[in-house]
């Protein structure tokens, strides 16, 4: 089995590619769940909802969030009754937050939610929370401490930022069916995913870590030069006194002794890294990716 820890962009369009070379069980994903937000009584976790719509073939990989073709009719009425919900959400996509709201406010554990979305949604391939405790990643700006979604989303990143922090009411640790898929990994692959705000969440749940120990471990870097290809990486990898670079990114992982994989045009190099393509604005190219990958850790 091969498990990835991911977020909601980079290592999604990774798992795009990977599914072309492996059947679906013998995929796991570790997802971030720090950007989840409870919003209109719902509740959505932003990078769950992408790799699940990922393997159910409904994503839209124009945008790698939201089901293709979705309407937002409700959406747009909320907007009319003056409820103004500063997350774009489409009909079906609330649908998965209704259904994933109302299983929470019953008592279930995120896990056993998206166990239950997964069967609805007909994946196969074996999708879990970092943790079933809710944790936010919260950033300090000149307007106040605010969510990062409120940050990206609402303020659309340009709001200056002094720092990023965790939030959660108890240490969040991990779940025995992250440590169980991780302990039965050949081989676990950091995705290049936003550093910051997807992969170090994860492994900052504790038991992720010891699960990993004595596992071959690989990630690609989300970084070309001083820029992340998408998304504000670099700006919260500055307000974490990290460099934005691969060379910043590799720092974080380096205790997971990692195979590093940068992208043939990054300029910065990472001592003992590969290179290769890592732009995957194709599924071809991201197929090609995967293969690279699985050549190395010599799968
Ligand atoms: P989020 O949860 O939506 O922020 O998504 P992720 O954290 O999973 O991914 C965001 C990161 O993916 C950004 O830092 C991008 O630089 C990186 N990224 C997006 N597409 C690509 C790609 O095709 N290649 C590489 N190397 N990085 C990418």
């Amino acid at each position: 089995m091969i498990t990835f820890l991911s977020g909601g962009t980079g290592t999604p369009k990774l798992i795009w590619g990977m599914r072309e070379l492996l059947e679906d069980k013998e995929i796991a994903v570790v997802v971030n769940t720090a950007e989840d937000i409870w919003m209109s009584g719902n509740h959505l976790s932003p990078d769950i909802d992408t790799v699940l719509y990922l393997c159910a073939g409904l994503i839209d990989t124009a945008t790698w969030w939201g089901i293709q073709g979705d309407t937002f009719l409700t959406h747009e009425a909320l907007y009319r009754l003056g409820h103004d919900e500063f997350l774009a959400i489409g009909d079906q996509d609330r649908a998965t937050h209704v259904v994933r709201g109302e299983l929470l406010r019953q008592g279930e554990r995120l896990t056993a939610c998206t166990t239950h979305l997964c069967s609805k949604f007909g994946v196969g391939v074996t999708v879990l929370p970092m943790t079933d405790v809710p944790v936010t990643t919260m950033v300090s700006t000149a307007r106040g401490e605010m969510h990062f979604q409120e940050f990206w989303v609402r303020h659309r990143g340009i709001v200056p930022i002094s720092g990023v922090y965790r939030r959660s009411p108890a240490p969040p640790v991990t779940t025995p069916e992250v440590r169980a898929v991780l302990e039965k990994s050949d081989a676990v692959i950091i995705g290049p995913s936003n550093p910051v705000t997807s992969i170090m969440p994860i492994l900052e749940c504790p038991g992720v870590r010891e699960a990993l120990d004595g596992r071959p471990v690989l990630a690609v870097s989300p970084f070309l030069g001083k820029k992340p290809v998408s998304g504000p990486a670099g700006i919260l990898m500055e307000a974490w006194n990290q460099e934005p670079s691969s060379r910043g990114t590799y720092e974080l992982y380096q205790d997971l002794q990692p195979f590093f994989v940068q992208d043939i045009r990054d300029d910065i190099e990472v001592p003992g890294s590969y290179r290769f393509d890592t732009l995957m604005n194709s599924r071809e190219k991201s197929r090609e990716l995967a293969e690279y990958i699985m050549k190395i850790l010599q799968i």
